[in-house]
């Protein structure tokens, strides 16, 4: 039985955050234009809408903020909008800018209507992030030449540029970078339908049979992912070579799946270690985030951007100014026993 659902969350197969093993396989699978890019029909309509309209003035592109979970296909829309408009793009991310001159030194060499991608861009420090704000809204950057009181401010222009934003926490942006884009929006988990078609375009592109049946079953468990759907139609691939004929079927990748430990929603070990000890070990909530940080041995931040986001999305959990709570539905699916005293949610949800 393989064991990779045990490990650290970057390592979960099920994990939104790229592993090593999707570098190459990523960039083959990749939608290179809008067209090529499945679901989130709101987000593609507004973006083919406002790239028309840029193009057509022959500007650049209104500043653009992408948040969601990961492996939804922020970085991949950066690079649709790149070649949508015929553009270079330059990619860096907020734990990588360091010092001021990491950021100088990209935006100094941007041509004009180029994209500059900044992923993670709630984590950067707030002396770079400052840096941001004129360059955004006037394209300028403020040289500081000099020290003390002799100090002067020497202004220096930038090319016309579109920053794309990219956080899988709005929620942590400051205000004033959030209100210098223009164009805002959320990517939401997949529909089944949607995982399935691009389920069957991966196939296609990466020459790997699978039946109507087979990629369905992948779809209903790559938890409303892209990149986890990829992933696992992979291993199914290793699967179906190995122990069937190599065609990717129904049982086939039953069969698979189930030996990755991942069940019929998407859910593996971990998942299932944190709903039992909310049920178990703290009656179901509330219980701080921290709290379970600690008996999982887990990473707050992993808790609350790779587990939790799917969880909520099932109907698993909930998030109350109290702490995480589970639902009715999280009793019946993990067969276990509803107390009486439990806590009730405000917004109780069980669907
Ligand atoms: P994020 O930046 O949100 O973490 P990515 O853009 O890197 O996610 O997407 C992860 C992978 O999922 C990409 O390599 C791409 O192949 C695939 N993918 C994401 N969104 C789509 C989509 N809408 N249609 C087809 N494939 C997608």
């Amino acid at each position: 039985m393989h064991r990779e659902s045990m490990s650290k969350p970057q390592q979960r197969i099920v994990s939104g955050a790229p592993l090593d093993e999707d570098a190459r396989l990523d960039a083959s699978v990749r939608p290179q234009r809008l067209a090529d890019f499945i679901g989130q029909g709101r987000v593609k309509e507004n973006l083919a809408i406002a790239l028309e309209a840029a193009r057509s003035r022959g500007e650049a592109l209104d500043h653009v903020l992408l948040f969601g979970p990961p492996g939804l296909g922020k970085t991949t829309l950066a690079q649709i909008l790149a070649s949508e408009l015929g553009v270079a793009i330059k990619t860096s991310s907020g734990p990588l800018l360091e010092r001021k001159g990491d950021l100088t030194a990209v935006l100094s060499s941007i041509e004009p209507r180029e994209i500059f991608f900044l992923d993670e861009i709630h984590r950067l420090l707030p002396a770079i992030e400052e840096i941001l704000y004129p360059a955004m809204e006037d394209f300028r950057m403020d040289l500081i030449i000099g020290q003390g009181p002799g100090a002067r401010v020497h202004p220096y222009q930038l090319n016309k540029f579109t920053l794309v934003g990219a956080t899988t926490r709005a929620g942590l942006l400051t205000a004033p970078l959030r209100s210098r884009f223009g164009i805002v929006h959320r990517l939401d988990f997949y529909t089944p339908d949607d995982l399935c078609e691009i389920i069957r375009r991966s196939a296609r592109i990466l020459n790997i049979s699978v039946d109507e049946d087979g990629a369905a079953e992948m779809a209903r468990r790559s938890r409303g992912t892209p990149r986890v759907a990829n992933r696992l139609l992979r291993r199914c691939r290793d699967f179906a070579e190995v122990r069937a004929d190599g065609k990717i079927t129904l049982s086939v990748a039953k069969e698979a799946l189930e030996m990755l430990g991942i069940d019929q929603h998407g859910l593996d070990e971990m998942d299932r270690n944190l709903m039992l000890a909310i049920l178990q070990k703290y009656s179901g909530g509330p219980v701080g985030v921290n709290t379970l940080a600690a008996a999982l041995s887990e990473d707050e931040d992993a808790i609350e951007e790779m587990y939790e986001p799917y969880l909520m999305q099932l109907g698993l959990l909930d998030r109350t100014p109290r702490g995480r709570v589970a639902t009715s539905l999280a009793y019946k699916h993990f067969g276990v026993e509803e107390s009486r005293s439990r806590y009730t949610p405000p917004l109780f949800r069980n669907s």
